[in-house]
């Protein structure tokens, strides 16, 4: 299993699909991580505030893959912005690493105010070697624009929520003019997608699942998209996404099923951490 990947704008390259560990219990990580790396995973996405850090690093370790075939993201919680040097070091010792592939600034908790601040650390940790690639989490426009202008450093991504009925097609465009990669968390709207008549019409036209096919319209769009399982026949089921192709008909069939704000399921970047 080949998985493809996007370049991103510090010249890395990030493998498109990748596995997320939210909610996945820490005396269980390290053998729901395994399975994903047995079943064919590469790139893992988990976070300090998930508690699951050593399970994934104890992972890593167990797997015998070489380093330089994993991509490996943690993020930065909201309280320690002001102090993002110690808290990826606390992260990286956690995973059993030197650095990290991907590190970002979790959400950007307006109200307290530090996000320029945790971003400015975060340049300085991409010069120290700690992340290769440095990004964001649930930014929207007003905070991407602010940190790009007041560091004049563009994040190389934005995980945002992002589910076929909640498709942000304004902050994806500014993505797209500003050349950061859209990465999507809650990808299968966790797993309440799959009963929509056009999704399962759509996936019987192509012998898959609707789980299926809602990856593969997150790949279609050019998006990073990391979905969840602790079972390992959805996680092969998940990963196995590159032998079909959506047409444009199902494409414009799948965006008519985006209901804009009113499809937001997660917290809003500007309450969450308030
Ligand atoms: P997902 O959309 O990936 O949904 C996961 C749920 O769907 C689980 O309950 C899982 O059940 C179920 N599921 C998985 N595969 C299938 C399938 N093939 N058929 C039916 N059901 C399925 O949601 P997440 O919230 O986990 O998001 C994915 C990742 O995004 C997270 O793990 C995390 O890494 C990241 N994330 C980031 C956030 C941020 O603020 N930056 C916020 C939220 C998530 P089961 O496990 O029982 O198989």
């Amino acid at each position: 299993m080949t998985i493809p990947t996007l370049p991103l704008n510090n010249g890395t390259s990030i493998p498109q699909l990748g596995f997320g560990v939210f909610r996945v219990d820490p005396a269980e990580t390290e053998r729901i991580v395994s399975d994903a790396l047995e079943v064919g995973y590469r790139h893992i996405d988990t976070a300090a505030i998930y508690g699951n850090e050593e399970g994934v690093g104890r992972a890593i370790a167990a797997s015998g893959i070489p380093r330089d075939e994993l991509w490996i993201t943690t993020k930065l919680w909201n309280g320690d912005q002001t102090d993002a040097s110690a808290a990826i070091d606390r992260s990286l010792t956690k995973l059993g690493l030197d650095a990290v592939d991907l590190y970002l600034i979790h959400w950007p908790v307006p109200s307290q105010d530090t996000y320029v601040q945790a971003w400015t650390s975060l340049v300085e940790i991409a010069n120290s070697g700690r992340a290769k690639a440095i990004g964001v989490s649930n930014f929207l426009v007003p905070h991407l624009q602010r940190i790009i202008d007041e560091t004049g450093v563009t994040p190389a991504v934005n995980q945002i929520e992002l589910h076929v009925d909640f498709q942000q097609t304004e902050l994806r465009a500014f993505h797209a003019e500003h050349g950061i990669a859209t990465e999507d968390w809650y990808p299968l709207g966790g797993g309440t997608l799959n009963d929509s008549a056009e999704l399962t019409a759509i996936a019987e036209a192509h012998g898959v699942t609707p789980a299926q096919a809602i990856l593969r319209w997150h790949l279609q769009l050019g998006d990073i998209v990391i979905p969840k399982s602790n079972h390992r026949e959805r996680m092969a089921e998940n990963i196995d996404v590159f032998g079909f192709e959506l047409t444009d008909a199902e494409l414009t069939t799948i965006a008519g099923l985006d209901q804009g704000d009113s499809g937001r399921r997660g917290g809003h970047p500007l309450q969450v951490g308030a």
